[in-house]
């Protein structure tokens, strides 16, 4: 049966085995990746209460995810870490 995630990669590859677990992948994209200007608050809540958060955060930085709530952090946070890391 294919993983049901909000994240449009192909659950096929092994290196996304922990989405399996993920939290998200009981939920819909819609909290995951919203439209331009709405709120987070709610996949942020979701990413908050899931075991997979640092793999997923470190997945999206090492993949340059451009899009999205990943491991807790929007796309701006992300390239915020990404620039302070530097
Ligand atoms: S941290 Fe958030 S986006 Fe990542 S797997 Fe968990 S619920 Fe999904």
């Amino acid at each position: 049966m294919p993983i049901k995630t909000a994240f449009p990669t192909d659950p096929a590859d092994s290196e996304l085995s922990w989405q399996d677990s993920a939290l998200c992948a009981q939920t819909g994209p819609e909290f995951f990746f919203p439209e331009p200007g709405s709120s987070t608050r709610e996949a942020k809540r979701l990413c908050g209460a899931c075991d997979m958060r640092s793999v997923c955060l470190e997945y999206a930085l090492t993949h340059d995810e451009r899009f999205g709530v990943w491991g807790g952090l929007s796309e701006k946070e992300r390239y915020e870490l990404r620039r302070a890391s530097r």
